[in-house]
């Protein structure tokens, strides 16, 4: 008997599979058996060979009455097996390409399975390459039934994988059930032990869908409980004791150059609650591009600061950091409790009206580290090389979905209290998310945008509108408008993705990318404008200098990948031109479009697209009847599901409860079941199996 920790290295016919399966993170009988199929073939009707009919999927079993091995008459090294095979009905030919082996092991007078595709050949039915199994008294595991079709990893096929996993489901131990016994009567989930047969070999295609639900259902509880504890843990500590002072607050928010919208109070109240509070905050800050989050955070860190605290904020890229600091500092002018930039290649701070200065970052981390600097805007810099910050009260962090739990275990270091909290997003969460991934998440959302915002024209572009857009471009910039060229690569050359198909590849290679665009349109296109190229590739001096260039309207065109996605604001830009559109998912479309029509001119979206099909059309259309971001978002997340939806590094989620996050009813009722779970036995005194597993599912998620 083996449980589910033996190493399959211990298992001898597992044994030449090895480096394969570790190559897919198996080590474990767990791992091996927990890598569940990506769908099934329905070989589970055995056909008679009288019945037949071209291009069917079938499975047939019969008596191999002869078995040749030739090469091809052409091809030299290629080998072609040749059988026939008959049942009481008739008979058909059968053949295989290059696996020679085939010779040894198949042996005429065996009775075999055979499932594959029926091909009509010069009036006769032939089997090409079906699935075979010899018929012995065991069951069946390739053909003539539902059959597991697994993820491949070159050399390990999904038949070999049938091969390991159909032994071992019968020498395993039965494993132990974690969900109580009530619940899963109650939901009609399946057992484990069921489901973990079923999910690999379904005696019906309804059974494996049971045994799906049941591990999606498990991955969820587990999510949800995930969740719960992580609120009720922090509702335990203690952090930093913000006090508000209205008169301060009032005169900041009075000093500013607009009035901010009910929603930007509103979500401003919220937060200073939240800080108010003896135990931290967790809050997500939500709110469309261009809704104005950023003074709301900056008005919260000036709260902050004003009790001789510090804030830290964390941005996703240098452009953005280095914006958050202009803003900071141009709108806060009388502030004079220092305010900090901190990223990989550049240090600065300034004091109220005083100039702002360079300086050595390890000096900067010193000033950080003596509290004479109330608020430090950075990059991951912030956390790469220990700083300490000795008073932090505030962390917030910009457009990085999921990444705050580790932020802000990296950040706090020797404070006896834990920082407050606070993650912003431009990204609407739908609901289904924000009752799992962002489930330890309060939320706050900014629900209207600034007044006198005038919507964005969008249009999808075809190929032949191309010239008629470029002298729109023109006309605009002639104006004085500033435009955005966003392509989806880089260089012409570049090959990220060496796993990608031959076809998708030439796909791929037409794109457009950022360095051909930029020398077309600054010399053949737009010779009498000022264009500029920016991407990730450039040293990050050359991006910051591109930036500035084009943020103080120094440069009338920014050819760009979607570096700019996020947050940069330039309120003179009017023109958001888009090259392979249907590249990019709809949230991020979306972002794109939100760098436009921040200021008071008309702007405009421009899809382009080479495409022609129905879907990308409707897909694309879609963006430009969006009024909202969150409907929007419900689109993306359906169409392209959870996981590139929030983008795969962002979560440590597993899979099928990615999936299953899509079914809201799932979550509602995990939701439910967790909070009872909690409710009534909040250290899990009963149902020490459920606390074993929720630390290991803690540590998987924490392990991404
Ligand atoms: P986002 O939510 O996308 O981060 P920003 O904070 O960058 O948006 O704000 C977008 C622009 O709108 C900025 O130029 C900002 O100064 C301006 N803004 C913010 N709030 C208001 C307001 N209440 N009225 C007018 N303009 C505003
Ligand atoms: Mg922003």
């Amino acid at each position: 008997m083996f449980t589910l920790d033996t190493q399959l290295a211990d298992i001898p016919r597992a044994r030449r599979f090895l480096p394969k399966l570790k190559k897919l993170g198996i080590e474990t009988i767990k791992e091996l058996l927990w890598h569940f199929p990506a769908r099934y073939e329905d070989f589970s009707h055995v056909c008679a060979i009288e019945e037949l009919k071209p291009n069917q999927q079938a499975t047939v079993r019969g008596t191999l009455v002869s078995i040749n091995v030739r090469r091809a008459w052409r091809r030299r090294r290629m080998t072609i097996i040749e059988a026939l095979v008959n049942d009481e009905t008739g008979s058909i030919n059968v053949v295989w390409f290059n696996q020679p082996y085939l010779g040894h092991t198949l042996k005429s007078g065996q009775i075999i399975n055979l499932s594959g595709k029926v091909t009509a050949r010069d009036n006769k039915l032939i089997l090409v390459s079906p699935i075979y199994e010899l018929v012995g008294k065991d069951d069946t595991k390739h053909t003539a039934r539902i059959i597991p079709i697994y993820s491949e990893t070159k050399g390990l096929t999904s038949k070999g994988i049938r091969y390991l996993i159909k032994p071992l489901l019968e020498d395993i131990e039965l494993i132990e059930e974690i969900i109580p016994e009530d619940i899963l009567r109650k939901e009609s989930i399946q057992d484990i032990n069921t489901a973990l047969r079923q999910i690999h070999f379904p005696d019906t295609q309804e059974k494996a869908a049971k045994a799906k639900k049941r591990f999606a259902f498990e991955d969820l509880l587990f999510l949800q409980l995930h969740n719960l504890k992580q609120r009720s843990a922090l509702s335990k500590q203690l952090a930093p004791n913000i006090t508000i002072d209205a008169d301060y607050l009032n005169k900041l928010i009075s000093n500013l150059p607009f009035q901010l919208t009910q929603s930007q109070k509103q979500t401003l109240r919220d937060i200073l609650k939240d800080t108010a509070k003896k135990h931290p905050m967790n809050r997500l800050l939500q709110g469309d591009v261009g809704s104005g989050k950023t003074i709301v955070i900056a008005l919260a860190s000036l709260a902050v600061a004003k009790n001789g605290l510090q804030a830290a904020l964390m941005a996703p890229t240098a452009i953005l950091a280095r914006q958050h600091y202009e803003t900071f500092t141009a709108f806060f002018p009388q502030f004079e409790g220092g305010i900090g930039l901190l990223t990989s290649n550049e240090a600065q701070m300034s004091y109220g009206e005083r100039l702002t200065t360079s300086l050595k970052k390890e000096e900067l981390r010193q000033i950080i580290a003596k509290n004479k600097i109330k608020i430090i805007i950075g990059t991951h810099a912030l956390i790469q090389k220990y700083v300490n910050f000795p008073k932090l009260a505030l962390i917030v962090v910009d457009e990085q979905h999921r990444f705050g739990v580790k932020q802000r275990a990296a950040l706090i270091q020797s404070t006896r209290t834990t920082p407050h909290f606070l993650s912003m997003s431009a990204t609407p969460i739908p609901r289904t998310l924000s009752l799992t991934i962002f489930g330890d998440l309060d939320l706050s959302l900014i629900t209207e945008l600034p007044k006198n915002r005038k919507p964005i024209i969008t249009k999808v572009v075809s190929p032949l509108n191309r010239e008629k857009a470029y002298c729109f471009i023109q006309e605009q910039a002639r104006q004085g408008r500033q435009i955005f060229v966003i392509c989806p690569r880089i260089t012409a050359s570049e090959n990220n993705d060496g796993e990608l198909l031959d076809a998708r590849k030439r796909m791929w290679l037409e794109v457009k990318n950022v360095e051909e665009e930029y020398k077309k349109l600054s010399t053949q296109i737009f010779t009498d404008l000022n264009v500029v190229m920016l991407h990730s590739k450039l040293k990050p001096a050359e991006k910051e200098q591109v930036m500035r260039k084009f943020a103080n309207g120094d440069a009338d065109i920014l050819v760009s990948t979607s570096v700019v996605e996020v947050g940069v604001d330039v309120s003179n830009a009017t023109i958001m031109m888009i090259e392979g559109a249907e590249r990019f998912g709809l949230a991020q479309l979306y972002q794109f479009r939100g760098r436009v029509g921040r200021g008071k001119h008309q702007s405009y979206c421009l899809l382009f697209t080479d495409s022609t099909s129905p879907a990308i059309e409707r897909r694309l259309v879609s963006i430009v009847k969006a009024k909202n971001g969150l409907e929007l978002a419900e689109k993306d997340l359906q169409i392209r599901g959870p996981g590139e939806f929030l983008g795969k590094s962002q979560t440590g989620i597993p899979d099928l409860a990615m999936k299953a996050i899509q079914n809201p009813e799932l979550v509602r009722k995990t939701r439910e079941i967790a909070s009872e779970i909690i409710k009534n036995d909040p250290e899990f005194k009963n149902h020490p199996g459920l606390k074993r597993r929720l630390k290991e599912f803690q540590l998987y998620i924490h392990r991404e």
